[in-house]
């Protein structure tokens, strides 16, 4: 059996506050941070991230 693994998917959100598109990576061991407003979007959370913004899509 396959165990599946999420957090090692790019994941695609959208600033709530600029609405900036972004792909982030799901085990970022680092904030991450809007490339245009500087918001932070997502911060790793005790190994996998804790995704601040909304989920567009789960990149594959
Ligand atoms: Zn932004």
């Amino acid at each position: 059996m396959k165990s599946s693994e999420p957090d090692s998917k790019f994941i695609k959100i959208r600033c709530p506050k600029c609405k900036n598109e972004q792909i982030v990576f799901g085990k970022a061991a680092t904030e991450v941070k809007c490339l245009v407003c500087g918001k932070t979007l997502a911060e790793p959370t005790g190994g996998k991230i804790g995704v601040k913004a909304r989920i567009l899509e789960v990149l594959d």
